[in-house]
């Protein structure tokens, strides 16, 4: 009796089938880079259980093999790795485990171009087989399991496949591509060589062919079954770096990081001294759509003494370092290390810092030396590798040299102004290097607090995303110079502008009795009311206390749904502005009132932030106008 049963692809995975085979099919022979890399990583597998499990036999070697049948239109590729059970296969498949696919898929446009390189940030993968086969059949046996417990699996990648227990001789994975037409190019030993030479020469194990025919001397071909190996099938990290091609490094890249498009750069190391590992580290050139997904495990592929130990050791480095993708091999560590382990172990503290260091030397060479490239990163990376500056303390300095920003210097909303670029320009007198926060680009660079900047010729960040309240927040000083909020209510610009301080209490003493007007009218609003030294041309803007929460920070945690004690902001007013002299002049109370509370509402709005009551502002202004 047959078990077989036909079951369906996830709708995910029908439309990222549909996609694959659509967009890349002039990259098509990518899937012989993919099914290599999985067997690669089966093996990986196996090896790290016998280590585990010293019983297990060991006398096999672990190898790949390559076949192909130009009469029947197959190509071949076989493992004897992990291997699969029957629910693995459902389970590995069938489905797309990678949390957010839902969302990856929505942004794809349907311009063919376009979506080939986000199904890069994606990552290819088994459904490669389809852009060349019309057929695949794959035929597992989970390594250790009984022959009986075979699972063969064949799809035409359309929506459904058939899955059935057979028997199957040999633990672990075969993959037969039935070819599409049109592919006979790949048919060949020639073809297939250097395939396997371009995009696999740095598996580490053998990629075994049958040996080409040879010729007698009548000219006749001789036949022969013996395997040869293909591949350098050599650990790369482990070769001399002298004797590496960027392109094996590429390749390499793609098989570790499941990426497919090329990295930006990568350092190759070998570290001697308390802990011996090497290190090659890569940062890709785009980020993984799931880079901010909290449950990814994100980090570096563990080897020790050039065994595979586990995918994602996250504790190789520090969070904000998690789009780095790569290879530490130690030999030192013992082979049995768990996750557990490498929690809490000095050794790894150790590697963590040492390879943390090595990124940053990339990263600001990069910088450096290849503008281009740095300008990519950042803007893939910048605001990951912001949040460093508040989880490692020892590199802040370092990292807060990295940061970007736009400025009013660019009159751009270009993110490309680094503290140091600022201090070099900073005018005579300033000691401070002083930023705005803000919701957008525009809301900061047109904000009211920004009026004395400009008229003083003083540069100012304008800092607009998320991170950026926690990055200052944590950031008081670089070079020695106070970081300081436009918007803080103890701004002081008397060193570079004598007149900004003078009679600070006497201007106030001037316009009290307006100061005074305003304040009852506003009671339940605002702190204080100053008379404003920063205010050129608007009549009004809200201000914090020194270590009080910025209003852009408090916002961002409203809207994160925390809450945040109300704290009320002082106000501080232009008595030159024809609104406050109006408000001066008025004797009616309930005009006076309104003119309070417009005046308010100016200085919320131009923080960004949603006013109490929006129709009544409307209403108010209406009859200021008429
Ligand atoms: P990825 O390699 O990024 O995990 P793939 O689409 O290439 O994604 O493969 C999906 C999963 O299928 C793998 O994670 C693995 O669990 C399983 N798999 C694929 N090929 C093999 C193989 N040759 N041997 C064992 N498992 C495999
Ligand atoms: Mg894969």
């Amino acid at each position: 009796m047959s078990n077989k049963k036909t079951l369906s692809f996830q709708t995910e995975v029908k439309q990222l089938l549909h996609l694959m085979i659509h967009s890349l099919y002039s990259n098509k022979e990518i899937f012989l880079r993919e099914l290599v890399s999985n067997a690669s990583d089966a093996i990986d597998k196996l090896r790290f259980e016998q280590i585990k499990n010293p019983q297990m036999s060991h006398d096999q070697e672990l190898f790949i093999e390559i076949s192909f049948n130009k009469e029947a239109k197959t190509i071949t590729i076989s493992d004897n790795g992990i291997g699969m059970n029957y629910d693995e296969v459902v389970e590995n498949i069938g489905t797309i485990a990678k949390s957010g696919t839902k969302k990856f898929l929505e942004q794809l446009s349907g311009d063919e171009k376009k979506d080939a390189n986000l199904i890069g940030q994606f990552g290819v993968g088994f459904y490669s087989a389809f852009i060349v086969a019309k057929e695949v059949e794959l035929h597992t046996r989970k390594s250790g399991a009984d022959k009986a417990t075979g699972v063969l699996w064949t799809s035409d990648g359309s929506g459904e496949y058939s899955i059935e227990t057979v028997n199957k001789e040999n633990c672990g994975t075969s993959i037969t591509l039935h070819l599409k037409d049109d592919n006979d190019d790949l048919l060949s030993d020639w073809q297939l060589r250097s395939l396997i030479r371009k995009y696999s020469d740095h598996i580490n194990y053998p990629i075994k062919m049958q040996k080409m025919p040879e010729h007698d001397k009548d000219g006749k071909e001789i036949i022969s079954n013996e395997l040869e190996t293909v591949n350098k099938a050599n650990a790369l990290w482990v070769r001399n770096k002298n004797e590496i091609k960027d392109d094996e490094y590429k390749e390499f890249y793609k098989h570790i990081a499941h990426d497919f498009t090329d990295p930006l750069t990568w350092i190759h190391a070998r570290v001697e001294g308390t802990q011996e590992y090497t290190q090659l580290l890569y940062i890709p050139s785009q980020a993984p759509f799931d880079l901010y997904d909290n449950n990814k495990r994100y980090g570096i592929k563990l080897y020790i003494k050039r065994v595979f130990i586990m995918d994602d050791a996250e504790k190789l480095l520090p969070n904000y370092l998690r789009f780095v993708r790569g290879v530490i091999d130690s030999q030192d560590l013992p082979l049995n290390v768990s996750r557990e382990i490498l929690q809490s172990s000095k050794d790894i503290d150790a590697i963590r810092s040492g390879s943390t260091k090595k990124i940053l030397s990339l990263i600001e060479d990069m910088a450096k030396k290849e503008p281009a490239n740095f300008s990519k990163f950042y803007q893939a990376f910048g605001n990951v590798l912001k949040e460093g500056i508040i989880e490692d303390f020892a590199n802040k300095d370092r990292i807060a040299a990295l940061l970007r920003f736009a400025s009013t210097h660019n009159d751009s909303t270009e993110v490309n102004v680094s503290l140091d670029d600022y201090i070099g320009r900073m005018v005579a007198q300033q000691d401070k290097i002083y930023y705005i926060t803000a919701e957008s680009y525009n809301a900061a660079k047109n904000s009211p607090h920004l009026e004395i900047f400009k008229q003083k010729n003083i540069e100012v960040l304008l800092l607009t995303d998320r991170i950026d309240e926690w990055v200052v927040s944590h950031l008081n000083q670089y070079e020695k110079k106070d970081l300081v909020s436009v918007a803080s209510a103890s701004l002081d610009l008397s060193k570079i502008d004598t007149n900004f301080a003078k009679d600070k209490q006497e201007k106030d003493e001037q316009a009290k009795p307006v100061l005074e007007k305003i304040k009852t009218a506003l009671a339940d609003k605002v702190k204080d009311v100053h008379v404003t030294s920063r205010l050129v041309n608007s009549p009004s803007c809200l201000v914090v206390e020194n270590n009080g929460m910025s209003i852009h920070m408090e916002q961002l945690l409203k809207q994160a749904g925390q809450a945040i004690p109300s704290s009320k902001p002082t106000l501080e007013i232009n008595p030159d502005h024809a609104l406050i002299r109006r408000l001066n002049a008025s004797v009616d109370a309930d005009e006076t009132k309104d003119l309070a509370l417009i005046i308010f509402d100016q200085a919320a709005l131009a923080e960004g932030l949603k006013i109490d009551d929006p129709s009544a502002f409307v209403t108010r202004m209406n009859k200021l106008i008429s």
